[in-house]
């Protein structure tokens, strides 16, 4: 049986401290932190990811401005609210739901956010801090909460093997650049790794991360008895049931702990939002 990774344990404990930080803030006559939160359309998906966030901030005390704009809005209509928000001095953190309507270009929107306000941490000057192994960057929040629940769990690092499968700048890139930055020995799976060949290159692993929102793609024969498995996967089963990459029933028995789905990393990422929200509050109020 696995060490079960309790995800929505961990994110409110984070909550908890964040949420006592904040009124320490209010106690001494300061403003609240600000997000201000973005949608463009309305995807069901991304609708549920932004009132979970807007939730999130409203529990801790975090002021949040939700922005949403019609499916039809333009590129330079989300260009001038961004340009606004960036200017604007009671937000501290700007986010862009994703996925975008094609017709707006979403490096354009990515790099249009101030990097000091990018809590997703997607800008390419955060990335290119992390890359660097700076510790000032605005780090992705899904690899971020991975790395939080394995140093919450006290799961080690240095010198272990780490397989991450999936290449997304929002979660397979970012989460091997950290975990290189805790000295694990890393390989970075995807689409064009030969299906083959995925197993053995998985089994080898330490630490696994599932990161391709193919559902039950990790079954037994990619894991060992030693794995720790973190689940970023989100799938949509036929049946209307919320599922990780992992066939998490066949597997669970087998390894030594790993994150489910729901209630793993889902939460995890979004007390990473707030935790970033508060970080850049600090830094600007610190200016
Ligand atoms: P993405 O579609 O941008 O990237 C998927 C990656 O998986 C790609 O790099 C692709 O090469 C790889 N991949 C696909 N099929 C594969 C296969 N058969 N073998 C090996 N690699 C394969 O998706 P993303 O934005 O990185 O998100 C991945 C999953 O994580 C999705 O299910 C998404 O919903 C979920 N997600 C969860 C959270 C969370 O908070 N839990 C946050 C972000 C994303």
């Amino acid at each position: 049986m696995a060490i079960i990774i309790d995800g929505a344990k961990l994110a409110q404990e984070i909550r908890t401290e964040i949420k006592n930080e904040v009124k320490k803030l209010i106690i001494n006559n300061k403003r609240a932190p600000g997000l201000a939160v973005i949608q463009i359309g309305a995807d069901p998906a991304s609708t549920i990811y932004v009132r979970n966030k807007i939730k999130a901030c409203a529990e801790v005390g975090v002021e949040s401005f939700g922005f949403t704009l019609q499916n039809t809005a333009t590129e330079q209509e989300v260009l001038s609210l961004i340009s606004d928000l960036n200017a604007d001095s009671r937000i501290d953190g700007i986010l862009c739901q994703l996925p975008l309507p094609v017709h707006i270009d979403q490096n354009k929107i990515i790099f249009a956010i101030a990097p000091d306000k990018d809590v997703d941490g997607f800008h390419p000057y955060n990335v290119g801090l992390l890359s660097m192994g700076n510790p000032n960057a605005l780090v992705a929040c899904t690899p971020q909460g991975c790395i939080k629940m394995l140093k919450a769990y006290g799961i080690p690092t240095r010198g272990k093997r780490a397989v991450v499968v999936g290449r997304s700048n929002i979660v397979g890139r970012p989460m091997a650049l950290l975990l290189l930055g805790l000295d694990c020995t890393v390989t970075i799976t995807h689409s064009h790794t030969p299906a083959e060949d995925l197993p053995a290159i998985c089994r080898e692993a330490d630490i696994l991360v599932a990161a391709t929102g193919k559902a039950g793609l990790i079954t037994p024969e990619f894991v060992n008895s030693d794995q720790v498995i973190l689940d970023v996967g989100i799938s949509r089963t036929t049946n209307g049931k919320i599922v990780g990459d992992v066939d998490f029933t066949a597997v669970e028995p087998i390894v030594k702990a790993i994150t489910p789905v729901p209630g793993g990393v889902g939460p995890v990422t979004i007390a990473m939002l707030l935790k970033n929200t508060l970080a850049s509050y600090r830094r600007r109020m610190a200016d």
